[in-house]
C-alpha cells in the first residue's frame, strides 16, 4: 500500500477508468460473459497493474487476502466482485481477438495518463502481478 497517495490522485484515477470505460463502450467490443478472462487457473494471462492502482484498490481492501492461489479475490462465481476499482488491465481486456489491437491502443493510451497521475503527485512506481500482491504472496 502506499500511504501516501492524496486524494486528489485517486480523484484522477477514477476519472480516467470512466473514460476508459466511455471508450471501451464506444469501441463497441462486448464481453461475451463466459467467466474465463479472470480465471486465471485456465488461461495463460498474468494481469499487472501499476502501484496508484494498486493502492486505489487497497484503499476499501487493506488486508492481503488468502495467499496460495493464483485466481484473482475478486473473482466470485465466475464475475467480478469489484468493477469499480478494478484496473485498468482488467478494463480493457476481452475474448473478442477482432479487437485486440483498438484495445491494446486503449490500454497504452490510459496506461500513460495514470503514469502522469504518479509523476504530477510525485508518487512511488511500480508494475505488478495483481493477484501476487492482493494476496501478498
Ligand atoms: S479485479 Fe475483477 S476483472 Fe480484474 S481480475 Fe479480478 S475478478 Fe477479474
Amino acid at each position: 500500500m502506499n500511504p501516501t497517495v492524496p486524494p486528489e490522485a485517486f480523484e484522477a484515477l477514477k476519472k480516467i477508468y470512466d473514460d476508459v470505460d466511455q471508450e471501451i463502450q464506444a469501441s463497441g467490443v462486448a464481453c461475451w460473459v463466459r467467466g474465463l478472462c479472470c480465471d486465471f487457473e485456465k488461461t495463460d494471462h498474468v494481469l499487472y497493474a501499476s502501484s496508484l492502482e494498486i493502492a486505489y484498490v487497497r484503499e476499501i481492501h487493506p488486508e492481503p487476502f488468502e495467499g496460495g492461489s493464483c485466481l484473482c479475490p475478486f473473482w466470485k462465481d465466475g464475475r467480478c466482485d469489484e468493477r469499480t476499482r478494478r484496473p485498468l488491465g482488467c478494463r480493457t481486456y476481452f475474448c473478442d481477438e477482432k479487437y485486440r489491437d483498438q484495445l491494446e491502443a486503449i490500454y497504452e493510451k490510459y496506461y500513460r495518463q495514470i503514469t502522469e497521475v504518479a509523476t504530477q503527485y510525485s508518487l512511488e512506481w511500480s508494475y505488478q502481478p495483481f493477484v501476487k500482491v492482493m494476496r501478498g504472496d
